[in-house]
């Protein structure tokens, strides 16, 4: 077994997962998204074969190469920032949690029409106002909100953020309220967007309680990355 003690950390996570619904009291469903970059296909086989049947990856050349290497029905998110020259590679994803400009909405737009079928997006805010971090925010959210109905390319299925690291405990209770309320105004301008892609290892706990509906963890399930 490549990654010992999995199916446990799964078991313990879920049950966390479900503790966090009930004290949050949203009532929502939750998917993990295994968080695979650096680690080998074999960590994504090894998710599969441990129930969790999404995977996350940042960059689209290293998720192209696993992707080729892995045979087992994973469902593959992006969850970085994407180029606009590799707007094709959306074919292999189910979902871009990582839309973080206009141009970029453009460009995914675009490959959707070309390919007959619209790609699926979450909107990426920036809550925190770390400028090494992308997204948009607040104030940009609303004008963009009702420019992207009119691109019929792409589907805004939701929002995905990433609190700051260095955040207390209730200013990551605000950062996620936040993003749960921006997801309402997406709701109100017209978009399906019931999808709310925010925690991580460290504060998946605290983004169920705000009503998270996928939580992208890697460290938590396959260790440290030394990458
Ligand atoms: C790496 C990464 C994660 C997973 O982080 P962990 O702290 O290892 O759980 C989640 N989201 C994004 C966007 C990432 O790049």
């Amino acid at each position: 077994m490549v990654f010992p003690g999995l199916a446990e950390r799964v078991a313990d996570v879920r049950a966390k997962i479900a503790a966090a619904v009930a004290r949050g009291g949203h009532g929502q469903q939750v998917t993990i998204v295994a968080v695979t970059k650096t680690h080998g296909p074999e960590a994504a086989r090894a998710a599969y074969e441990a129930g969790l049947h999404d995977v996350g990856e940042n960059k689209v050349q290293e998720a192209l190469k696993k992707m080729a290497a892995v045979d087992v029905p994973v469902r593959w998110h992006l969850i970085g920032h994407l180029q606009r020259n590799k707007v094709k590679a959306l074919e292999q994803f189910v979902l871009l949690h990582s839309l973080d400009s206009p141009r970029l909405a453009d460009a995914a737009c675009e490959f959707g029409i070309a390919r007959g079928r619209a790609v699926d997006v979450l909107v990426e805010l920036n809550l925190s106002g770390e400028a090494s971090k992308g997204g948009y925010t607040l104030s940009d959210l609303l004008p963009e909100a009702e420019r992207l109905v009119s691109l019929s390319g792409i589907r805004v299925r939701g929002v995905m953020t990433m609190a700051s690291f260095s955040a207390t405990e209730s200013q990551l209770h605000r950062t996620f309220a936040e993003a749960r309320e921006a997801r309402e105004e997406l709701i109100a301008a017209g978009h399906p967007a019931e999808e709310l892609s925010m925690g991580m290892s460290s504060d998946y706990e605290i983004a169920v309680e705000e009503g998270a509906t996928l939580v992208r963890l890697g460290t938590i399930l396959f260790g440290a990355r030394d990458k």
